[in-house]
């Protein structure tokens, strides 16, 4: 009886700070999905380890250290005037710099960036590199946008974010939106107003100006080494295993590289637009020229494989059946009823890619089923892991290469895997790599934040 009374004390204080978290953040509903599935995954390590309740450590972590908005005017190409919002959280330094993404994306707010800033203390802290956590962006549409249209918006925005960040304060990179052409753009701006070269200050630069070799794979390859692990402690492999892959950007297209690589067969992939299915697995090269070079489409493709087909809107990418899903698109594009089909059509595995994409019925489906489940916070954790690796190249003025970075992300996401299926056994959730991976990413950064005291 003993134990369940430390569990209900510890469940009536969750709720207690999830009831506070929404009061006191209104209205921010992906913030709000994000806090309670850590939540759900800490109350063994809560139970085991009341010094964590002693010391408030969730209830700071749940506030961020700094969120910074700003105004963001620029000039458009007919010479009329246009203003957006950019955001910075900074939302926890205990372990290093803050270090996140930038999305640039018409969906972006205050309750997006502090998901994707929440996620990414625990995602940073899972890669075993010394980086805090932070986020940012701006509700900035970069579809339709000229090429001086995006410069000057890039510009604009790194005027002002250019106070708040640095080498060893604050690292910004790529999210959805933000490639290498936008982080040249915002690296040029920030040299230009501190009058120094602080090459460290982003990650995700091009590689002739202290990018790192790999970063641009990073995400995807590290998406299926991790899901690779999964699959090898089952008995299983990408070999001869249909899958289908949502999105096509740096993480799509990469996932899909990888995957292929082990011997898989991908059968459709999707754009904002819509999804393609070929039957006679996807032609990679194909993708990467309507999407990175020409900035087409996806529904293009089948006007060069003429065996595929299209359909409009994105949802229906799931009803196609595989082995292997990997959605590698955005927050939230796979819900519960996608789950079933999913189910229902013999899945066997699913790989998060992107950040947060499958909600939490969908989630839940899953593990139900036993599904094998990659949370994108350890699956998706390779992009920032090489983002690190890039920073450390920077200040040691060296340039590695790229089969040196592509071992390291393959060891490091190995470790994570690792780690993850180790704390579901300490804490009997065996396999549930959900709550491994948020236990392991918290008690880190936990530790770490007793040890500075009250900060
Ligand atoms: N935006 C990526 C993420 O969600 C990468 C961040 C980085 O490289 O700093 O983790």
């Amino acid at each position: 009886y003993g134990l369940e009374l430390e569990n209900e004390n510890v469940r009536n204080y969750l709720n207690h700070l999830y009831e506070t978290v929404i009061v006191r953040n209104p209205n921010e509903v992906e913030f709000h999905q994000a806090v309670r599935e850590v939540f759900d995954s800490l109350v063994p390590v809560l139970v085991k380890h009341p010094t964590y309740i002693k010391h408030r450590v969730l209830d700071r972590l749940v506030e961020p250290e700094r969120l910074i908005t700003f105004r963001v005017p620029w000039v458009d190409d007919e010479g009329i005037v246009q203003v957006n919002r950019g955001y910075r959280v900074q939302f926890n330094s205990a372990i290093g710099p803050y270090k996140g993404g930038l999305r640039f994306h018409p969906s972006v707010n205050t309750s997006i960036i502090k998901f994707l800033g929440f996620e990414q203390i625990f995602k940073n802290s899972l890669t075993g590199q010394s980086i805090g956590a932070g986020k940012g962006g701006s509700d900035f549409d970069p579809k339709g946008k000229t090429n001086m249209e995006i410069m000057r918006f890039c510009q604009s925005f790194m005027t002002e974010l250019s106070r708040f960040i640095g080498p060893d304060l604050d690292v910004p990179a790529g999210d959805i939106g933000v490639g290498a052409r936008e982080i040249g753009y915002m690296f040029g701006q920030y040299k230009k107003i501190k009058g120094a070269y602080e090459a460290g200050v982003l990650t995700g630069k091009g590689i002739n100006f202290g990018g790192s070799l790999g970063r641009k794979e990073a995400t995807g390859y590290g998406t299926v080494y991790f899901v690779a692990e999964m699959l090898k402690e089952n008995g299983k492999s990408f070999e001869n295993k249909t899958v289908v892959v949502s999105g096509t950007g740096n993480v799509s297209i990469y996932a899909m590289e990888k995957a292929k690589a082990f011997g898989a067969k991908i059968v459709a992939c999707s754009d904002s637009n819509g999804y393609i299915y070929d039957p006679d697995g996807i032609n990679i090269e194909t993708v990467k020229l309507l999407k990175e070079i020409e900035n087409k489409r996806i529904k293009e493709y089948i006007h060069i494989h003429p065996t595929a087909s299209y359909k409009e809107g994105c949802d229906g990418i799931w009803s196609i059946p595989c082995d292997i899903a990997l959605p590698c698109a955005t927050q939230n594009e796979l819900n519960q009823q996608a789950a079933k089909l999913l189910i229902a059509n013999g899945v066997i595995a699913v790989g998060e890619g992107a950040n947060m994409p499958t909600t939490h019925d969908a989630m839940a489906e899953f593990l139900e089923h036993n599904v094998l489940f990659a949370p994108g916070k350890a699956a998706n954790a390779g992009g920032v892991a090489v983002s690190s690796l890039e920073m450390a190249q920077n200040s040691s003025r060296t340039t590695w290469t790229l089969e040196k970075v592509d071992s390291k992300l393959q060891t490091i996401m190995k470790n994570i895997f690792k780690q993850c299926m180790e704390a579901s056994v300490e804490y009997s959730v065996r396999g549930n790599l959900v709550a491994g991976a948020n236990i392991v990413g918290f008690v880190k950064v936990a530790d770490a934040m007793i040890s500075q005291g009250v900060i």
